[in-house]
């Protein structure tokens, strides 16, 4: 999987969508201060495509999404991963491979956070991780996560 397969792919499967309204963005609803606290911070970004800055924003609060946030976000966080930007701040890649491995008790709760994608898409989420295998960095570094976020979400996808 190259970088421009893999740029193809993602603009195939992930084209750019709305973004969910009021309290459909977040995993949790009114009880939750963390999801709030996200909401309020992603006010700014009210476009289909949303830049990079955003991207730093939720890239570790990405179980703060619902799993309409996730097909919001995932558009343009994928297409960032695979820029030249994103080697010099690794840490959305990090945590996005991060949250596509997850421990066993948080396997459901990302599954939900999953539920809205279509096949193709979690075909391309593999694809994703696949590129990361073979990347010179991402390979060296954390072989382990992306080894069992390809087989977790192979199990999403059965
Ligand atoms: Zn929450």
């Amino acid at each position: 999987m190259n970088t421009e397969h893999l740029r193809n792919e993602i603009e195939a499967v992930f084209p750019f969508i709305e973004k969910p309204k009021g309290l459909a963005l977040s995993f949790h609803k009114d009880d939750c201060f963390q999801c709030g606290y996200l909401r309020d911070e992603l006010e700014q970004y009210q476009g289909e495509e949303i830049p990079p800055e955003a991207i730093r924003e939720i890239h570790q609060e990405m179980s703060c999404l619902s799993a309409h946030g996730w097909c919001w976000a995932l558009p343009s966080y994928l297409r960032f991963c695979i820029t030249e930007e994103a080697k010099y701040n690794q840490m959305e890649t990090e945590f996005l491979i991060y949250n596509l491995a997850p421990e066993l008790k948080h396997e459901l709760e990302t599954k939900q956070r999953l539920s809205s994608l279509n096949q193709q898409q979690i075909l391309c989420l593999i694809h994703f991780l696949e590129w990361c295998q073979q990347d010179e960095h991402w390979g060296q570094y954390c072989p382990e996560e992306i080894s069992s976020g390809i087989a977790y979400l192979s199990t999403v996808r059965a």
